[in-house]
């Protein structure tokens, strides 16, 4: 029941959130969530979590929150969002990527990977929140922040933190959808907020500039396509077909946001300085990945996401990366790789890379007998 004492508790929840630095919250009522979970059985019925066996897991505590995998009693959910939209955006042009404006030199990070590790930071924030919660009602309050099987989205969605868009995120009016989700589920009784529903209209902006043609339709994203799951969560080989496309994407994928019209108003507020793009990739080139050792990894990546595909899936990306963008500058490190590895796919994909890498020059050569293979064009451009 909803009382004017709990009213103000929410005010003051609120204010803590935007405290604490959160850009939105908002509160919904745990409450039965069939339809998005029947949604969620499909996706994972239909094979489109590929290897990310873990989104298979748990399938039932995904249903609700008031559950021992989360919070038994739960009564109300508040979705917190941090926006983490670099100021100068993405850089799209080739120029701009090879001077190491969007990621490495000649390789695209995604916006939210280039600075810290969000979790640490988020989850004392979400911390302080969940005690400030507690404080204040009596009650039973569980900060999350990716630590338990949710279905994250809807619940924001119900909270009124954001709609979900066509490419399956949330985006906050007046925000847009670089934005990072964090909860504290309580078993506080707390007015909720109203629900947001879809604003795309008939647009189909990010569904039509998707490199990898992941979204078989509005709203359902098949991540084996994805090259954000293909280069974070993926372990192991990248499928043939899916490479050329990924063109200079080294880590993650920000095409589908890049494009919407709700992420093109100018940000409001200056961005935690942990999402800034970090020195320890702009100043460093994509070939350099090649040669990283296990402890130089893990001395580069400590405190990054970057670390969470491992030594192998970062050479893979260059490989790929490299593949299909560099030049014959980039064979004597293509084949020091072919020299050092073990690995049988980093193997077959330095290979892969030298002959596409030999192609385009072959190709350079007969068009123009006099051009340098200097034109070669990011595999965007090549579908
Ligand atoms: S992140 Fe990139 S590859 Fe993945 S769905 Fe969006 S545009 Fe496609
Ligand atoms: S690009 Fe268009 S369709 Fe896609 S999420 Fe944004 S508004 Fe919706």
């Amino acid at each position: 029941m909803i009382t004017e004492g709990t009213e103000r508790v929410e005010a003051r929840i609120r204010a803590r959130a935007s405290a604490l630095g959160f850009a939105r919250v908002g509160v919904a009522r745990v409450q039965d969530i069939s339809e998005d979970f029947s949604r969620y059985q499909t996706f994972i019925a239909d094979g489109m979590h590929g290897s990310m066996a873990y989104l298979a897991h748990n399938q039932e505590s995904r249903r609700t929150l008031d559950t021992t995998a989360v919070l038994e009693g739960a009564r109300s959910v508040i979705v917190c969002a941090t926006d983490y939209r670099p100021a100068e955006r993405s850089a799209t042009d080739r120029a701009a990527v090879e001077a190491g404006a969007a990621g490495l030199r000649g390789g695209r990070i995604a916006s939210y990977a280039r600075g810290q590790d969000y979790h640490n930071f988020l989850r004392k924030r979400l911390r302080r929140l969940a005690e400030f919660v507690r404080s204040e009602t009596g009650c039973e309050a569980r900060p999350m922040v990716d630590t338990a099987p949710i279905l994250e989205r809807v619940w924001a969605r119900l909270a009124g933190v954001g709609f979900v868009g066509k490419n399956g995120l949330i985006i906050a009016p007046g925000l847009g959808s670089f934005a990072l989700l964090g909860e504290v589920v309580t078993t506080a009784e707390l007015a909720p907020d109203s629900p947001l529903e879809s604003r795309c209209g008939s647009c189909t902006l990010c569904l039509d500039a998707c490199p990898t043609e992941a979204f078989p339709k509005p709203f359902v994203l098949d991540a084996r396509r994805c090259v954000s799951f293909l280069t974070i969560e993926h372990e192991g080989p990248i499928p043939e077909e899916l490479r050329a496309p990924m063109g200079d994407r080294f880590y993650g994928c920000d095409d589908c946001q890049d494009v919407c019209p709700f992420n093109k108003s100018p940000v409001p507020r200056e961005v935690s300085p942990q999402f800034a793009l970090g020195t320890r990739w702009s100043t460093r080139t994509v070939e350099s990945i090649l040669a990283l050792d296990d402890a130089e990894f893990r001395r580069l990546t400590v405190g990054s996401p970057l670390g969470r595909p491992g030594r192998d899936g970062l050479v893979r990306n260059a490989l790929i990366v490299l593949g299909n963008t560099g030049d014959a500058r980039h064979i004597p490190a293509l084949r020091a790789t072919l020299a050092r590895e073990s690995n049988a796919s980093l193997l077959a994909l330095a290979q892969w890379a030298i002959a596409r890498i030999e192609a385009r020059s072959t190709e350079g050569q007969q068009r123009s007998p006099s051009a340098a293979s200097d034109g070669v064009p990011s595999g965007a451009h090549e579908r």
